[in-house]
């Protein structure tokens, strides 16, 4: 619980940092690895203001015990936050310890920001593992309906087979990992569906553990649990499948030709 306080608070100094950096007009923009993969100031300014703070309060915070290890992303959605989407943006701290996903927050800077001037920006959502998720009001997506959120920049034929083979009433594109799973906790989407490498295991951690506080579900396409101790490979190879409810209806859809296109 020490642990997911100081992530609290630092979380909520991370997001002032990203609003800064936004207000300062110069995002100093790096390319990492190619195709859609940004780092900006946001980005290496909350890195270190993050991992400064908790190596201070937790001097083994990487591995207290060889136990727990702590999964950052400092700005989740960087491709959208450099083109002004800032609500897809999340800061992403997620707690794992012996390798599962326990305890996550959320910080999203630009929550609110189209509610006009008054209104107050960002907000932090957390949650422990059989205790709960807090900071939002945990919604059911529409009965019946079969929601379909996935990626906005890092699309591609088989993201888009696998989504259509799912047969969806409507499917929603958003950046950010953090951002779908609040689509999925808030009720707006009623499964994530990304059939593709990309995501890390710094992107699902903090979203794990908070979905499966309130009894969700996150897995690779294949139903694989996702591991989080410090060994393991950073890349979510076989892409992601999450819901709220109904894990199993979308989990048991997914064809065959996907899952063989995605090896763990
Ligand atoms: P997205 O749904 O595209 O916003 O991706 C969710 C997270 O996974 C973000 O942190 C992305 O940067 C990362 N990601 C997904 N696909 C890729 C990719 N093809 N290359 C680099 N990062 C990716
Ligand atoms: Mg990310
Ligand atoms: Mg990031």
């Amino acid at each position: 619980m020490r642990v997911v306080a100081s992530a609290y608070s630092v979380a909520e100094r991370a997001a002032r940092i990203v609003r800064n950096v936004m207000d300062g007009g110069d995002l100093g923009i790096v390319e990492k690895t190619g195709a859609n993969d940004l780092q900006t100031k946001a980005d290496r300014l909350v890195q270190m203001s993050i991992c400064a703070s908790l190596a201070r309060k937790f001097p083994k915070v990487t591995i207290i015990g060889e136990e727990l290890v702590i999964w950052v992303d400092p700005l989740d959605g960087t491709k959208e936050y450099t083109e002004g989407l800032l609500d897809h943006v999340t800061v992403l701290i997620g707690i794992a310890y012996g390798g599962k996903a326990i305890a996550g927050v959320i910080n999203q800077p630009y929550y609110n920001y189209e509610a006009g001037a008054d209104a107050v920006l960002g907000r932090t959502i957390w949650g422990v593992l059989g205790i709960g998720a807090f900071g939002f009001q945990l919604t059911e997506a529409p009965a019946g309906k079969h929601i379909i959120v996935t990626t906005r920049s890092h699309g591609s034929t088989l993201v888009n087979d696998c989504i259509s083979a799912l047969n969806p009433d409507s499917v929603i594109r958003v950046g950010g990992a953090g951002n779908k799973i609040i689509q999925l906790i808030e009720g707006k989407a009623s499964a994530y569906v990304f059939a593709s490498p990309g995501c890390k295991k710094w992107d699902t951690c903090a979203p794990e553990a908070i979905l499966h506080a309130v009894g969700g579900k996150i897995t690779d396409i294949h139903g694989n649990s996702f591991q989080y101790n410090k060994e393991v490979k950073h890349m979510n190879s076989a892409g992601v499948l999450a819901s709220l409810r109904n894990y199993e209806y979308y989990a048991s859809r997914i064809p065959n030709n996907v899952k063989q296109s995605l090896v763990p």
